[in-house]
């Protein structure tokens, strides 16, 4: 290669590193960080694996399974939306459910272990000792209600901060919801939401387990929300995040609206609650100008689309390389 190709493909080098955005970047270094302190120090104490088969039974457990059939057939029986079984939306969608059970369950239990690492290694005086002398029911109760609106916060997050939306709007792309729908994300869209919601649990319970059980039914109702339902949960839906209370969270127009991951009190504190009716119109969902590539839009979708749709975070738009 002479000198002046040599030059040409530095060049070219250095405009595609200048690509990569920042902050994207950013993001996964500090996954990378929790995640290598959580393996190196379970990896010490010989639980590693112990401690992965314990998050898998948490969250791909019988009773989440079962819900997502029990869902899916109610989908079937009364759609929001009538939609072909294999629409491209859940074809899709069922791609991410692989990857969720392949790779972003243990990434979600190393990111837990690899939080509360860092928290008791730079934060160790937020530990409440004198909480543990409370009763373990109510205990338990205010970590689960703390961590769903560390859960709201980091949504919240996700919607005002441009380095943290990048990663977000993949899950808001889908225009064709459905309960598999709650597994379209980045996995790298978790990191904040996982340090956030780390932090009642340390304050709280830092000693004590929350009971598997409880964990698994959180993210079962948090994975109903977008069932392709009408449902609005009744009286319930005042207090519980419903199908349609987070269907208008996906509408193109009131992503502002319904941050809500199990309880609505977050948003009803900020404002920012509305409670649909049963008899309103079924909104559609998705970005407008599809800023993410979708599904609904190419020819051949599946993994490969998959894999463009996970690279969007990392690309620097209206800067072509020169
Ligand atoms: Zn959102
Ligand atoms: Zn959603």
């Amino acid at each position: 290669m002479s000198t002046a190709e040599l030059q040409l493909s530095s060049g070219v080098l250095r405009a595609r590193v200048r690509q990569v955005r920042a902050s994207s970047f950013g993001v996964a270094v500090i996954t990378g960080v929790l995640v290598g302190a959580a393996v190196a120090d379970l990896a010490r104490g010989g639980r590693l694996m112990g401690v992965l088969s314990a998050g898998r039974a948490e969250l791909a457990a019988p009773l989440l399974v079962g819900l997502m059939v029990g869902t899916a057939l109610c989908e079937r029986r009364w759609p929001a939306e009538e939609r072909p079984l294999f629409a491209r939306g859940h074809l899709q969608d069922a791609c991410y459910l692989a990857l969720h059970a392949a790779l972003v369950i243990p990434l979600m239990t190393l990111l837990s272990v690899g939080s509360a690492l860092l928290l008791e290694s730079y934060l160790p005086w937020i530990e409440l000792r004198p909480a543990e002398h409370l009763p373990r029911a109510l205990l338990v109760v205010l970590t689960i209600v703390a961590m769903d609106g560390a859960n709201w916060l980091a949504h919240y997050a996700d919607h005002r901060l441009e380095a943290l939306w990048r990663f977000h709007a993949l899950h808001h792309s889908q225009e064709e919801l459905s309960v598999l729908t709650s597994f379209r994300a980045h996995p790298l869209m978790h990191t904040t939401g996982f340090i956030l919601a780390t932090v009642p649990v340390v304050v709280l319970m830092p000693t004590l387990p929350i009971a598997p059980v409880l964990i698994t039914t959180y993210v079962c109702v948090g994975t109903l929300q977008h069932a392709n339902l009408r449902w609005t949960f009744g009286p319930l839906g005042k207090f519980i995040v419903s199908p349609a209370y987070h269907r208008l969270h996906h509408d193109p127009l009131r992503q502002d609206l319904n941050l809500g991951v199990v309880l609505v009190v977050w948003d009803l504190l900020s404002g920012r609650a509305r409670f649909p009716s049963p008899a309103d119109p079924v909104r559609t969902t998705g970005l407008a100008g599809r800023p993410v590539p979708v599904e609904q839009q190419v020819r051949s979708a599946g993994v490969r689309l998959m894999a463009t749709q996970l690279a969007e975070p990392f690309k620097v738009r209206g800067r072509p390389v020169s």
